[in-house]
């Protein structure tokens, strides 16, 4: 067990996951989420590069760190390792509502997720570029069926106008909160890992990560985020 867990008042450490086409704006949320800002479209290239960031926020009046993990562009070459799923207890599916093939594209992002993660992770579908409403191709309604249809939460948000990002972050943790099981005993959320696997096993999971923080580590020393570029 983390030092961090074992204090009574020490923060509940959440893993969150970026997941979606490439250029769906995963890089540009996490952005806009962690840091308030936005990256005008001719300054941010095809992908940012930001690895992860660390948020802390209280929600239903606990603690919570978040580490925020963004693929860097690793789905451009469709390999996402399994490691980079390992360990997390919500996962955001992010599409484009003017692009419907990277709206097409959740069936196989939710397959992948059927073989790297537990069913109880929290899913949450983010319809991203909801400013581009001149261009949309995908209608709110349908995002909301998919949604329900696949359990999931949904929202629709723009990391360019700030509109829906820090719901779509609350909602997420709020349920995963809502869920013990994926925090108190966070070996479950893995599949495969068996229910006494526990904080030991996560917490060596995320050191064996490459480019991984130390979660265990006081806020300050687990600094705030990483960048690919
Ligand atoms: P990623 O590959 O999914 O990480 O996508 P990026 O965050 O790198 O964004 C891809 C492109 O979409 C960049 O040119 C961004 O500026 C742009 N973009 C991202 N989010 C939004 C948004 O909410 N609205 C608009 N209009 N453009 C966005």
């Amino acid at each position: 067990m983390s030092q961090a867990q074992t204090k009574p008042n020490a923060p509940i450490n959440v893993k969150l996951l970026l997941i979606g086409n490439s250029s769906v704006g995963k890089s540009s949320l996490l952005l806009r989420f962690s840091d308030e800002q936005w990256l005008p479209e001719d300054e941010s290239s095809a992908t940012i590069g930001v690895d992860f960031r660390v948020h802390k926020m209280e929600v239903k009046g606990k603690k919570v760190k978040l580490s925020i993990w963004d693929t860097a562009g690793q789905e451009r070459f469709r390999t996402i390792t399994s490691s980079y799923y390992r360990g997390a207890q919500g996962v955001i599916l992010v599409y484009d509502v003017a692009n419907k093939e990277s709206f097409d594209a959740l069936p196989k992002w939710f397959a992948e997720l059927e073989t790297y993660v537990s069913s109880a992770v929290v899913k949450i579908i983010v319809g991203n570029k909801v400013d581009k409403e001149f261009s949309r191709q995908v209608p709110a309604s349908e995002g909301q069926a998919f949604a329900t249809r696949m359990g999931a939460l949904f929202v629709e948000a723009s990391a360019k106008t700030a509109v829906g990002v820090a719901d779509a972050f609350r909602d997420v943790v709020e349920r995963i909160l809502d869920t013990p099981e994926l925090w108190a005993a966070p070996g479950l959320a893995r599949k495969g890992s068996s229910a006494g696997a526990g904080r030991n096993a996560t917490a060596a999971a995320e050191r064996a990560m490459p480019g991984s923080i130390d979660l265990s580590k006081e806020p300050d020393e687990a600094e705030g985020g990483g960048c690919a570029c």
